[in-house]
Parts: structure tokens; sequence; C-alpha cells
């Protein structure tokens, strides 16, 4: 398509739509009719696309996650489909700024934080990599809450992103299926003596999917993300006169439950779990039936994907159809399930290990239950005699009263990964360890990704046009060939180049800020950045002391020699998660008493930016010189900002956690600041049970005057939160080791400051984290996971001339 071609296309478009010239219309009737002429475009290449996978009978891949985090489509759709200069460039002839439209689209924000960004980002790469496989989740409508700071609180408004309409989505009403909740089921033979389920009462609710076109990148390759929203079906119209018991059913995917480690919501959440697990696996069925194929065979044509526990009940669903309704004896149905189940581990933290009471899986989904019990009394009997008593207690599926969702997950499939190389070895060796001795076999690691065209390309057009002048462009398929920019650790063109382009982005970023918060920030200042979810894991309070250190530092010699620093906060907390938000109101208050202290002469800035989702995570990374990657050790999964801020050119400041060390690997020792306890520190300490925080706050004047910040008065404003925090340190000893690493993590940050001065330095260790960043692509990821764990292909039949001379093959 020429830029002439586009804009004939658009002007007529819009005059078919709304019968309006381009000076009359709005931004969002513009963005509307951009995006129903890309719709249009992509819709035949997704038809064939199915179609291929079809005819072909390929093996496919489906996601199941409960969450989805997308962000915006409309730029990374246009870079996709490789129009986006021609549209840019075309738009603007028209007199219309892209950008001005790209502000029209809601972020779609169907996740909390990390593990609904990863399936987004893998849902690209699996599209971009030409691979068959497909996304499964719940169309919430309303995504994660808006976050506003009203006094320094949180305060949490509904996201009604669907509230103008969803212009990607295409509703597919006749592919909607019923969805049997409650009611009894008890087990009957029928006349040749086969068991057969009885059901009596329950309801059905009605799943209808509402489908997502993932676009490859410049491959013709359009898979599907399909999410469920959930009616009153039509038959049942009569049941349902009663106001309270319609909202009953639609509440079933109205809400995503705000927070990613807790069982908040308890029965509602597994009924949303049950919802989507079973609408997926009959779509997949129903699908199946039409190849003709047996159903023993169904592994070689269909992989599910459990992303976290929240989809496990897909092995008890899958064996429900094929034991129920297809009449496979239970033996087959198991061999097939656990060839067709797959499961990546998230998190060691137990208290987000799920259980559900039986009690509740017996009211949501009773016969689940039954076959879940099922299960678990033949892996009892398969292991007794093979394994102690003792382990196989600890190992099966149902507890006392308790369902275990990473055991059942486990047990049901042929592999589980963890998301990092030390946290995978740690589920080897520590949290599944009673597993490994089952199944040692079935544990592997698949390192994070995250999709470098959106991070690096789409959010950093600038680095973009330095790094393509410097490389050329075959790192926008190949994302390894970055590497390259390592010929240029001395060039001083492109090292300006890329200073030049960084301190375009920070000059946005300071305009943005200034809009959002009035706070005035230098683009000459270090830009300090840590976005992620609020957790006391994370340590967010760590950084936070050592800003109040640094403050205190400067207000007893103001003429101390440090580099300006602003310190930039984005993140949510659970709104159930009391100390999480004490810690935001303290931050807070800091910076209201920081950036109002004219005695520190705009060396110190905290700006905690309002509501962190992608999109503004698409301006801060950047604008970022620091990357603040500071869990305690073995706490955090992988992490997948440090990949985006490292791709971006900041230079990480981290704990040897989760992806970190890979990093760290990348660039090498000289290019990070590494600091603080290692897992095996940190697993002695718990081994031998003998930190005690206070001596370290007694040990340490620096540190206890830090920490006596927070009850003494020092930081005006803050109440029962100061103290929160301080009996969170000292009365509770500290759970995350905040106290012990302080130190470590001042010098390093002293480190930063030194590192920063000099300039040239400086630079180079920036182009060095970029340079590296490719092997993080989640194109990668992906292909790793379709090779070892999914047994897919990638197919190219669909595939015409001028994407062949385009694709991402990656072979
Ligand atoms: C990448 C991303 C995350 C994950 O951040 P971590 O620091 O790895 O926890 C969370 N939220 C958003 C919006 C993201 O883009």
């Amino acid at each position: 398509m020429t830029k002439e071609e586009f804009k004939q296309r658009f002007t007529r478009r819009l005059a078919e739509k709304y019968a309006m010239e381009v000076k009359d219309a709005s931004a969002n009737e513009l963005y509307q009719t951009l995006g129903s002429i890309m719709t249009a475009a992509y819709a035949e290449k997704w038809q064939q696309t199915w179609q291929d996978y079809r005819n072909q009978k390929q093996k496919q891949v489906y996601y199941f996650s409960i969450e989805f985090l997308p962000g915006r489509m409309l730029k990374s759709n246009l870079l996709n489909m490789g129009w986006l200069d021609t549209v840019e460039e075309g738009l603007a002839e028209l007199g219309i700024k892209l950008e001005e439209l790209v502000k029209m689209e809601p972020d779609m924000a169907l996740g909390n934080g990390g593990l609904g960004r990863l399936a987004s980002c893998f849902m690209d790469s699996i599209a971009s990599t030409a691979l068959p496989g497909n996304g499964n989740g719940i169309r919430y409508e309303y995504g994660l809450f808006k976050q506003r700071f009203i006094d320094g609180y949180q305060v949490e408004l509904p996201d009604e992103w669907l509230n103008k309409g969803n212009l990607w989505e295409v509703r597919k009403e006749s592919k909607a299926v019923n969805i049997r909740f409650g009611g009894n089921v008890y087990l009957k033979e029928d006349e040749t003596g086969e068991l057969e389920p009885v059901y009596e009462g329950g309801d059905i609710v009605r799943a209808v999917p509402y489908d997502t076109g993932m676009v490859g990148y410049e491959n013709d390759t359009v898979n599907t993300m399909r999410l469920w929203s959930a009616e009153i079906p039509a038959e049942e119209e009569d049941k349902y006169r009663n106001i309270d018991d319609r909202r009953k059913i639609e509440n079933l995917t109205s809400v995503l439950y705000p927070d990613d480690s807790n069982e908040a919501g308890r029965k509602l959440r597994l009924s949303q779990e049950y919802f989507f697990v079973s609408a997926g696996i009959q779509s997949i069925i129903r699908h199946y039936q039409k190849l003709n194929e047996p159903f023993e065979k169904i592994n070689q044509f269909v992989g599910i994907h459990i992303n976290d526990t929240h989809p496990a009940m897909c092995v008890a669903e899958f064996m429900r159809i094929l034991v129920d309704e297809e009449k496979m004896p239970w033996e087959k149905a198991w061999d097939v399930t656990v060839k067709v189940m797959s499961y990546t581990n998230h998190t060691i933290m137990a208290e987000a290990l799920e259980k559900w009471p039986t009690w509740m899986l017996k009211d949501v989904c009773p016969r689940i239950l039954q076959i879940i019990e099922e299960i678990d009394r033949r892996f009892v009997q398969e292991m007794t005699g093979v394994h102690p008593f003792d382990l196989i207690e600890r190992t099966r599926i149902i507890q006392g009263d308790q369902v275990h969702m990473a055991n059942l997950s486990i047990i049901g499939s042929h592999s589980t990964n963890g998301v990092a190389k030390l946290h995978s070895d740690l589920l080897k060796a520590v949290v599944l360890h009673d597993f490994y001795i089952l199944y040692p076999d079935r544990f592997n690691n698949k390192t994070n990704g995250i999709a470098e065209r959106r991070w690096g390309q789409l959010a950093n057009r600038q680095m973009t046009k330095v790094v393509d002048q410097a490389i050329g462009t075959s790192w926008h398929k190949n994302p390894e060939d970055m590497r390259w920019l390592m010929n240029y650790q001395t060039d001083q063109q492109v090292l300006d180049g890329l200073a030049d382009a960084k301190h375009q982005n920070k000059v946005r970023l300071a305009e943005y800020i200034e809009a959002t918060t009035g706070v005035v920030v230098s683009p000459a200042a270090i830009f300090d950045v840590q976005i992620k979810r609020l957790h006391a894991y994370k340590r967010q309070l760590l950084n936070l002391m050592h800003i109040l250190k640094l403050y205190f530092d400067l207000k007893e010699n103001p003429a101390l020699d440090i580099h300006p620093r602003v310190f930039i906060f984005g993140a949510k907390a659970a709104p159930s998660y009391h100390y999480a938000k004490s810690v935001i109101k303290v931050i807070n208050e800091t910076a209201n008493m920081i950036n109002r202290d004219p005695a520190i002469n705009d060396k110190l800035k905290i700006v905690f930016l309002e509501n962190y989702n992608v999109s503004l995570a698409e301006i801060i990374i950047p604008a970022a010189d620091v990357s603040e990657q500071i869990s305690l050790a073995s706490k955090e999964a992988s992490g997948t900002s440090n990949m985006k801020l490292m791709l971006n050119g900041a230079v990480t400041i981290a704990t040897l956690d989760g992806a970190n060390i890979e990093i760290r690997d990348a660039v090498g020792d000289d290019n990070i600041a590494i600091f603080g306890l290692t897992e095996e520190e940190v697993y002695r300490y718990y081994d031998e049970q003998n930190y005690v925080a206070s001596d370290v706050y007694n040990s340490d004047p620096v540190l206890k005057k830090v920490v006596d910040a927070f009850v003494d008065g020092s930081i005006p404003n803050i109440y029962s939160e100061g103290q929160e925090i301080y009996d969170s340190l000292l009365k509770y000893n500290d759970e995350f080791f905040v106290l012990r690493d302080f130190k470590a993590y001042c010098i390093a940050q002293h480190a930063i400051d030194t590192a920063y001065k000099d300039r040239q330095r400086w630079k180079k260790i920036s182009l060095i984290n970029t340079a590296n960043a490719g092997r993080f692509s989640a194109d990668y990821t992906v292909k790793k996971y379709a090779d070892d764990i999914w047994q897919i292909e990638p197919v190219f039949a669909h595939v015409t001339e001028r994407g062949a001379q385009h694709g991402t093959y990656l072979l």
C-alpha cells in the first residue's frame, strides 16, 4: 500500500463510516476509521492462517491465562502489518498526528502485572515467529482498577475500558458454549453397564467468545486471542427474571481480581477459573471433532498450556470430556491428557500457591471435584510402594480438605517449567523438590522474554533510528543481531546518538511528569526508575530508605557532590494489601517533603506516577537511566521490566535474583551494579534461623536514623503508615531483609553515581546493555517452548511472497 493509496482509503472510509471530512472529525472518529481499515486489511490473513492450520491439521497450542495485558494495539499492529511509516506520513499529510489517535485507545488492562504482560508478549512473538498458537482467557468488563492518589493515598476507580467499544475484537456468537455450574452429580450405570454422570439442578451459563487477531510481524500470520464473556442462555431467560440473579451470572466476567498473589474473591474467582477453562476446552474439543481423528491421538494435534495454576482445572475438564462424553477408558484418557498439558510455575511465594477448599469445588463444579478425587486416588495408588509414604502425602492433590492446584498441574502435565534459571533451580531443589524426585524429566527452564519490537522499536523510535543507522535493521526480525552494536563501543557518533535519543525521551517524560504531577524535573538529572507492582518482596521500601539517606546527607552537607537524581516510581497495590498501600503513602509524603525543600536545591526529586500500566511504561522505560531490580534474592521468579529497561539502555542496579542473574551474565560485572544477599545466603538464614533485624538496626547509626524517620515525625503527614513499616522491620523481624541489604545497596548506588559522572563511561555501559538485550526477546523464548514443550512448528503455507521476503522465521 502506498501513501497515496492509504490517504484515499482513509478519506473514503471516513466518509462511509461517518459521512465526514477530516477537518470535521474528532480524534476518536479518526482512530475508529484507521482501526477499521486495519482490521479489514488483516481479516483475510486471519482467515487464511486459520484455514491453513486446519487444512494441514497442524498441531496448535492454546495458551490458557487468566490474565492478558496487551496495552494498546494500534501502533503495534501498524508496525507488524508493515504500515507504520506509510500511515504516519499519510496521516501527517492529511493534517493528522498519529500520536493523537493512539491516545484514543484505552489500554486493554486485563491483567495485574508481569504474568499478564508475559502472556501478551508471548502472543506477539508466537504470531511473529509463525507458530500456530492462540490465547484463551477472560474478557473482563472492567480491567485493572485506575489508580489515583488523594492525599498521598491510593484510591481505586473502575476501569471502564469497554465504554467506547473495542474495535479489535470480534464477537463470535456461533462459537458460544454452555458451562454448567453447581447442582448435584452422581454416577449411574447406563444400559451397557458403563458409568454415566447424572446431573441434578445447577445453572447453565453461556460463554460467548470475543476473538482478537494477533498480527505477526510482517509475516502474514494472524493468530487468535479468544476471551470469553458470560451471558444468560436464551433458553434460561425465564429463570432469570430477578435482577439479582441476572447480575450473578453477568458478574462472572465483570471484574479482574486486582491481586495476582492472594486468593481474593474466593468463590467468584474459582468460578471464573472454571468458566474460562471449560469454555476453552469445549471449543478446542469441538474443533478437534471436525478433524476426524481419534481422541487417542489428540496430543498430536493439540497442546494446552497452563500459565500459572489458575487454569489448572484444564486437566480435570479435559478428562471429564474424554471420559464422560467421549467414553474413553480412564487410563487412555489420562495418558493423552498428560501429553496434551504443560504448566509454567511463576512464583515460589508460599501464599501465592493456590489452594481451594473441597467444599467450594463441590459447590462450583461438583463433577470436576469428583474427577480430581479420582486422579488423586490413582496417583496415591500408583506411587504407593514406589515412594515413601510421607513423600506421597506431601505431593498428592487433595490434602485434608484442600485441593492443591500446583500439584494437580504437575501431576496432570508432561512439563513443568520455571521462568529463569535461578527460579527453575529453586523449584527443583526446594519448592517442588518432592515432585522433582517423582518426575525428574518433567522439569525444565524457560527464561521469560519480552516483545522487543514493542518495547524497543515502537516505544523508543529515537534509539531505533540510531541503532538502525549503525547496524542495519536485521535485529527487528532477529533481535540477537543487536549484539553488532558491541562494535560501536568507542564510536563517538553512535554513543552520542544514543545519548541524544535518551535525552529526547527524558524531555518527553519530564513534560509528562510536569503535566500530571506539577513537579518540574530536569532531564539532566539521573532518571532512576522502579516500576512494578507494589509488593513487600520487591522492596520499594529499600529504594525509599536510600532516598531518605541521601536526603539526610544533603541536609547535613548541602555541598555534597552527587549528580542530581529523579527517583521515579510506578506501582499499583492490591486494594486489600494494606502494607503495600502504606508504602505508597509514605513514598508520596516523602516526595512532598523533599520536592518542596529549597535546601535540596533540586539535587533530589521523587515522582510517583499514578496508574502504572503498559502505556505509561512505554513512556517511562525509554527515558530511564537506572533500572531498579532490588527484590530479595530468590523471591522474584524472573522479572521482565528488567529486560525492557536494559533494552532501552538503562543500567541495572540489582540483587542476584530471577533473570537479573542472566542479565549480569550477558553484560558482565562491569556493566551492572550488583549488591546484596545471594539466594544461598538468604536460605542459610532460613535454615539457621539466625537473622536478627534489630541487631542490624542497632549497629548502623545511618540506618537507624532512616528507620526512625518513619516514626519520629521527620516525614510530615504520615500516621499509622510509618509505624506499620517500622514494625514490619523491627517488631516482625524484617521478612525481606531490607535492613540487612541496606548498606550494600547504598554502596551500589554510590557506584552508580560515580559511573554516571563519567559521561563517556556511562554512554558505553548503556550501549553494552542495549547491545546484549537481544537474547531476551520473547521470540526466542516461545521458540524454545515450541521445540521443547509444545512440539509445534512454524507454518508458512499462508505466507505470501511479500511475507516470505520479510518474514521473521528464526529457523
Ligand atoms: C513488564 C511489566 C510488568 C512486570 O514488571 P516486573 O518489574 O517484572 O514485575 C508489570 N506491569 C507492566 C505494565 C509491565 O509492562
